[in-house]
């Protein structure tokens, strides 16, 4: 694709968005991957326009566009992150540098690594921006997962299925989740996959003319009682979600009514109840196939109303009635909210802090949720995490601390011999004093001196930890009287 394809999209998506800035960071991260390839063959900056694309899709605003083109410049070629912050400015350069920092996590083991993605996941919460832009790069990623050989295909497709996926559903992007999970099934089970395509394709097929009928009833009937309405085509359920509904009834694709979802979309509420009766008027419904989510949100707060009705045929068809807002929060989840936050705050500051709460509100929501994966969750409350800083080790590991602490704090976490003989610390590659309080994000390197074993009691000062606390104090502490004695005898 082009820049030129690119701006079209965010024309749609953003309105307002600076167009002339969008081209700008193109022109900035064409340059700096010049040259460069990616496994498909295709020039890097092919990666990057797409990363971008997805974000406009998601209908975020120009900012994050921007920081999806920039994303891998910091990483990938000799222009830095104060390259970007001269020429974009400190918000963008932030989120670059966020989304550098989750590719810093090595692979170490799938265990460890999930480990570390999960806090640092939650440590960016600050910043949930970071995460929908490592969403989008990770959708091109796995779209172009076929030039890359086995092992890395693998990793990259579980990581998405036990990190990512179970992600984009606590934020409500189901829509993303279901892309993703379907892209790392064709990797992960390529002979279920396969089997499954065999079963849905044709299915569908015979059903395309059968949803035409329907479609053109409905809009009929909906025109003669006066209710605006707007039909999504109905389209195919994600895979993977098939195959897992599949072993849950014995294989039989009959048993699955909504393998075909049609969407209909609404002016309010009340038109939804109506299409709803109208629908009903005209094919008969299945019994306990009739679910209002709209009076009795899903946990994670999805609503529409669902019903199976025997359409043409007698043949089971499933409609989802709801209304734009809640459609756009199904699809989109907490992007969904960028939107509205844009259209109500104008000032910078406001705006962005508006985000941050609507990203607690959501988190505190899906608390409720207890469904799968409750150990996630766990890792996800939000008073265990409150007054907690992640920092990295040069090797990507992660590091949890207290807030307000320093390089000693984090000398001390990682071996006492550390903390005694520490003489200096690199905190992002820079030189700092010992004292300087660390913040999230930081990569962190200990300068050990190997002849000096003994800690300064000034340190006591300004650590933080108690571990760290008492080995200065252990180290420190004052023998006179008995070295005396002992070396008297
Ligand atoms: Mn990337």
């Amino acid at each position: 694709m082009t820049i030129d394809d690119l701006l079209e999209i965010v024309k749609k998506n953003i309105p307002n968005a600076d167009l002339n800035m969008i081209r700008l960071a193109y022109d900035f991260a064409e340059e700096a991957h010049r040259g460069q390839k990616r496994a498909s063959g295709e020039d890097y900056i092919q990666h990057s326009l797409h990363t971008a694309k997805n974000l406009a899709k998601l209908h975020l605003d120009e900012t994050m566009v921007i920081a999806g083109i920039l994303h891998d410049v910091p990483e990938d070629t000799s222009r830095t992150i104060n390259d970007i912050k001269k020429n974009f400015g400190d918000d963008i350069a932030n989120l670059v540098n966020g989304i550098t920092k989750l590719g810093t996590i090595k692979y170490r083991g799938i265990e460890r690594y999930i480990e570390n993605l999960r806090k640092m996941f939650v440590a960016v919460a600050a910043d949930i921006r970071v995460i929908l832009i490592k969403f989008a790069d990770r959708i091109h990623n796995l779209q172009t997962l076929y030039a890359l050989p086995r092992d890395k295909q693998l990793r990259i497709a579980s990581e998405v299925m036990q990190i990512y996926a179970p992600i984009a559903n606590r934020l409500g992007m189901w829509e993303l989740k279901g892309q993703m999970e379907d892209e790392a099934f064709k990797y992960l089970h390529p002979k279920e996959y396969a089997k499954i395509k065999d079963i849905i394709d044709p299915y569908y097929q015979k059903s395309v003319d059968i949803l035409e009928e329907i479609r053109t009833k409905i809009g009929e009937i909906s025109k003669k009682n006066n209710i605006e309405i707007k039909i999504i085509q109905g389209r195919a359920k994600h895979l993977y979600k098939i195959y897992k509904k599949l072993q849950k009834h014995d294989n039989d694709i009959n048993k699955i009514y909504d393998l075909i979802a049609n969407r209909i979309i609404v002016n309010s509420i009340s038109d939804c109840y109506a299409v709803l009766g109208l629908i009903h008027e005209q094919w008969k419904p299945l019994k306990g196939r009739i679910k209002d989510y709209i009076s009795q949100p899903k946990p994670n707060g999805y609503q529409s109303l669902h019903t199976t009705v025997f359409g043409p045929g007698g043949r089971p068809i499933e409609f989802q009635i709801r209304t734009k807002e809640m459609h756009e929060e199904a699809e989109y989840g907490i992007a969904a909210h960028w939107h509205y936050d844009e259209t109500f705050h104008s000032e910078e500051g406001t705006k962005l802090s508006n985000k941050k709460l609507s990203w607690v509100k959501e988190l505190t929501k899906w608390k409720k949720n207890l469904d799968d994966n409750k150990h996630f969750l766990e890792d996800l409350k939000l008073d265990v995490f409150q007054n907690r800083i992640f920092v990295f080790t040069p090797k990507g590991d992660i590091i949890d601390l207290a807030e307000e602490s320093t390089p000693v704090d984090f000398a001390y976490h990682i071996h006492t011999e550390i903390g005694n003989g520490c003489v200096g610390a690199m905190i992002n590659n820079h030189m700092a004093s010992l004292d300087t309080k660390l913040k999230s994000g930081d990569m962190v390197e200990i300068i050990v001196d190997k002849h000096r074993k003994k800690p300064s009691r000034d340190w006591l000062k300004f650590v933080k930890s108690n571990v760290a606390k008492n080995h200065i104090k252990q180290a420190t502490r004052i023998k006179i009287p008995f070295m005396g004695k002992r070396y008297l005898n």
